[in-house]
C-alpha cells in the first residue's frame, strides 16, 4: 500500500508530491535526514532492505525520519474524484473526505445486507433489489413480532391478526365463566339438596320428640290411671 492513484485527483498533481519509491502522491509523508520525501510505508519498507536513500544514497538512520504534518494536512485538501466514477459517480471533494464519501456513495459496490443474499449491489438500487430480494426479512412495521418475508408480507394484515389473537382470548375467558358459572349452578343444586335433607331430618326429629313426648305424658298417667282413675269410669268392672 503505497501513495494515492495519482489518476485520483482532479488536477494532474505537482512533481514534489510525487513519491520516489511508489509514483503515487504522498501517503502520510516523511523527511529524511537528506531532505528527501516519501510515503511513511514506502521508506520504512526500503530501509528494511538498505539503509540509504533511493535519491541520493546518502546513509538513512530509521529513527531520524520526520512526519511533514503540514504537507500531510495541504495534501488531504486536495481535491480528488471518487474512485466510483467509472460507475457514474461525477463527485469531487477533499482526499480526507474519501472515506466519509464511500460510505454514502450511491455507486459504491455493496453486499446486500439481507442474511444468506449473496448479491453484490451498488448502493442506489438497494432499494429495487431489496423489493425482490427472497432474502429480505423485517419485523412487521405495527409492532405485532411477526418476522415478514415478501411471500408473507402480501397476507400479513396486523390488525386482522391482532383482532383474532383478541378474539380467542376472549374465546377462552368465555369458556371459563361458562365452567366457572356450571360449578357454581352444581353447588347450588347440591346445597339445595342438603337444605331439603336437613329440613328432613328437622322434621323427623321433631317427629321423634312429639313421640317422645307423648310417650313421656302417656307413661306415668297410664300407670296411676289404670289403678285410680279408671275406677270412676269403669268402677263397676273393679267393684
Ligand atoms: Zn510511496
Ligand atoms: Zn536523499
Ligand atoms: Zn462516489
Ligand atoms: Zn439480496
Ligand atoms: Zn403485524
Amino acid at each position: 500500500i503505497g501513495g494515492y492513484d495519482v489518476e485520483l485527483f482532479v488536477e494532474p498533481p505537482d512533481y514534489d508530491l510525487i513519491c520516489t519509491i511508489c509514483q503515487g502522491v504522498l501517503r502520510c509523508p516523511v523527511r529524511s535526514a537528506c531532505h528527501h520525501i516519501f510515503c511513511k510505508k514506502c521508506i520504512l519498507q526500503w530501509l528494511r532492505r538498505q539503509e540509504t536513500c533511493p535519491c541520493c544514497r546518502k546513509p538513512v538512520n530509521p529513527s531520524l525520519i520526520f512526519v511533514m504534518y503540514k504537507l500531510s494536512k495541504s495534501i488531504g485538501r486536495t481535491k480528488i474524484k471518487c474512485k466510483n466514477e467509472i460507475r457514474g459517480c461525477k463527485d469531487t471533494f477533499p482526499l480526507s473526505e474519501q472515506y466519509c464519501h464511500s460510505m454514502s456513495c450511491l455507486y459504491e459496490l455493496i453486499p446486500c445486507p439481507y442474511q444468506g443474499c449473496r448479491a453484490q449491489l451498488l448502493r442506489r438500487d438497494l432499494d429495487t433489489h431489496a423489493r425482490h430480494c427472497e432474502h429480505w426479512r423485517q419485523p412487521c412495521h405495527m409492532g405485532c413480532g411477526t418476522i415478514l418475508t415478501h411471500s408473507t408480507q402480501a397476507q400479513h394484515n396486523c390488525y386482522k391478526q391482532l383482532r383474532q389473537e383478541y378474539e380467542s382470548r376472549q374465546r377462552n375467558h368465555r369458556a371459563i365463566a361458562t365452567a366457572l358459572q356450571r360449578k357454581m349452578r352444581r353447588m347450588q343444586s347440591t346445597m339445595a339438596h342438603m337444605k331439603r335433607q336437613i329440613g328432613l331430618i328437622c322434621e323427623s326429629l321433631e317427629v321423634m320428640d312429639d313421640l317422645h313426648e307423648v310417650e313421656e305424658e302417656e307413661d306415668p298417667g297410664d300407670s296411676s290411671g289404670s289403678f285410680s282413675g279408671t275406677s270412676s269410669p269403669n268402677g263397676g268392672v273393679v267393684a
